[in-house]
């Protein structure tokens, strides 16, 4: 009997846990799932397979890694924003000749109603954000909150999803920790408390924080939403059942 294939999963996202779970379950004995995470957000969730926490020193040490833990597949499922990792995945994976795919929820699309001004970067966000309004609700994720350390005139509402490292760079703002996801009513309420006159965020995509697009448009505030840096080529998946799909023409 030959042992069972290895399988890296490259997380940080519900996406990349839901898909350990399913792996697991579709493929038991065949696959051995190692999850990996960065380890930005504390404590992970329990996950079945292995947890590794922490970088692998750059497209190198990951090639490294992937040789010395004998993987046979990669599949990315980090952030669509977590460009950096992505990259060295593609990297890697060619340099060691291994399959990967990439797992990418679908963007989010615009609907009637919705007040969309799109922004190339943080740092064009935070230029055009002045024009749109005094009260900002930021939801950008730490690594992109220094972007709008120049912007003044306008009260920011901040949401991470846990403590930042360092005290945040901002003037004028309150800081709010907490995690998706989050309810239409529930966005609804924080903006009106706040009296948050547009919405700053990244594309993200997803349900668990798709909430604050609802409200934003039944309030009829502007959304100024950073564009989604492009996928890696290669294979790429939307949703899990299409991951365990590829991973079955794998086994
Ligand atoms: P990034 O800029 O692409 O990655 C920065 C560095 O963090 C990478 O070079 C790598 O270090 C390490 N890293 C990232 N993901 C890793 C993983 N899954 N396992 C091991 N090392 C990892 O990513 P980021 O934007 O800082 O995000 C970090 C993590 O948070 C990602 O895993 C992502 O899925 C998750 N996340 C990101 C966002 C976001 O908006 N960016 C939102 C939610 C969750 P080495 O070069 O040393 O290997």
């Amino acid at each position: 009997m030959p042992g069972p294939r290895r399988l890296l999963i490259l997380g940080g996202t519900g996406e990349a846990a839901a898909l350990a779970r399913a792996v697991t379950g579709a493929f038991g004995d065949r696959l051995a799932v190692v999850s990996s995470l960065a380890g930005r957000l504390g404590e992970p969730p329990p996950l079945p397979g292995t947890v590794r926490i922490g970088g692998f020193g750059g497209p190198q040490g990951l090639a490294d890694w992937l040789r010395a833990a004998a993987t046979d597949l990669v599949i990315d499922a980090t952030h669509p924003f977590a460009a950096r990792i992505s990259a060295h995945a593609r990297a890697a994976c060619d340099a060691v000749g291994l399959p990967r795919l990439q797992l990418r929820r679908p963007a989010w699309r615009p609907r009637d109603g919705d007040r969309w001004i799109m922004a190339a970067s943080a740092a064009a966000a935070a230029a055009r954000l002045p024009d749109l309004g005094r009260r900002a609700f930021l939801t950008v994720g730490t690594g992109s909150v220094q972007a709008f350390s120049t912007v003044s005139g306008v009260w920011l509402l901040v949401r991470l999803a846990a403590p930042p490292p360092a005290p945040l760079p901002l003037a004028t703002h309150d800081l709010l920790i907490a995690r998706g996801p989050f309810t239409p009513a529930g966005e609804s309420g924080l903006i009106a408390r706040h009296r948050i006159d547009v919405l700053v965020t990244k594309g993200s995509g997803g349900a668990a924080t798709a909430a604050k697009l609802t409200a934003a448009r039944e309030a009829g505030l502007p959304v100024l939403m950073i564009r989604r840096p492009p996928a890696e080529p290669g294979d790429t998946a939307a949703t899990v059942e299409e991951t365990l799909a590829w991973l079955a023409t794998k086994l």
